[in-house]
């Protein structure tokens, strides 16, 4: 996969296997991106160290909210997400390549019943991107949404560029146009922020706060501060769902549910959050990047339109984890 960052070629993380005094089994996944400001894999790994095999009923004090990835999984392992409805279905928002190459992946993908799409933007020069945008909608139909991604690639002052252009379209959103340093000192991280807030006030098009928000302690503080964009969730690095679901609810929050690039066993249960989630507005699932894994049993679900949590229930997470042992 391709981003404004670069070429993204391995997944690392961990498949935790919980087991029960009775013999109940569940599964979690531990899906880090250090560069969303979650917790390392090795830091992951040394925390889980320290529970030496034994998770006990008090594991949701002890483990600090910045560990989102860890809490995630052991939330989805312990099984503590809530019963949610079967029946419902969401458009998917199919995952345009960055460049050229986003036309014609277009074409494929609306043939394929796609109604919603997200492309990368932010990878080639403004007018290169910008003339491609233009080719983009038009072969899109009017009920199509379009989404873009520039991964914090862009200065304030691009942005604005961006933003005025997309005023002109019908574009559902902009995510993350400025990049927010967490790890830069506090002095840069205000600066970030008011750009953000200053962008979303001086243009139409909504803004969404992806890698500003993707943990816990982010997504409380933007919510609380006001924020009134999109937020994209990215359940595998958010922390235990139910405590994500409650801020959410309290600032009734827009939110896009969007993958971390896990395997099946997070996908599962990153899918059960977004259906459990009941928001302003019901927005295409941002789980559309299509197969990741060489090996198809890390899968999990079939690259499809639109989804139901039915197309996860085939999966069965003893299956990945035995093909990793
Ligand atoms: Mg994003």
């Amino acid at each position: 996969m391709r981003t404004a960052h670069g070429w993204w070629r391995e997944r690392d993380g961990l498949i935790l296997r919980l087991e029960d005094e009775a013999g109940g089994v569940g599964f979690g996944e531990v899906a880090p991106l250090p560069w969303f400001g979650t917790e390392t894999l090795a830091e992951a790994e040394a925390l889980l160290a320290k529970l030496a095999g034994v998770v006990d009923a008090g594991w949701g004090e002890q483990i600090e909210e910045r560990y989102g990835c860890v809490r995630f999984a052991l939330s989805s392992a312990l099984g503590r997400e809530s019963g949610v409805p079967m029946v419902q279905r969401r458009p998917v928002a199919a995952l345009l390549p960055a460049g050229k190459a986003a036309c014609e992946a277009a074409d494929q993908a609306l043939e394929a019943g796609y109604v919603a799409f997200k492309w990368k933007v932010g990878v080639l020069d403004d007018a290169d991107e910008w003339v491609m945008l233009d080719d983009l909608l038009a072969r899109l139909p009017g009920h199509a949404k379009l989404r873009l991604d520039a991964n914090g690639a862009w200065t304030t002052r691009r942005a604005g560029k961006w933003l005025a252009r997309c005023a002109e379209r019908p574009i559902e959103f902009v995510e993350q146009p400025c990049f927010a340093e967490t790890s830069q000192g506090a002095a840069r991280q205000i600066q970030s922020d008011d750009a953000l807030l200053g962008l979303a006030a001086d243009y139409p098009t909504p803004i969404a706060l992806d890698e500003s928000v993707a943990g816990l302690p982010s997504l409380r503080a933007w919510l609380a501060r006001g924020w009134r964009g999109i937020v994209v969730v990215k359940p595998a690095l958010a922390g235990d769902p139910a405590g994500v679901l409650e801020v959410l609810a309290k600032y009734q929050a827009d939110a896009v549910f969007s993958s971390a690039l896990e395997t099946g066993v997070g996908r599962q249960a990153a899918l059960r959050m977004a259906f459990a989630f009941n928001g302003p507005q019901s927005r295409a699932l941002g789980f559309g990047m299509g197969p990741l894994f060489l090996d198809g049993r890390f899968e999990g679900m079939p690259p499809v339109p639109f989804l139901g949590l039915e197309a996860m229930t085939h999966l069965k997470a003893e299956v990945l984890w035995n093909a990793l042992n």
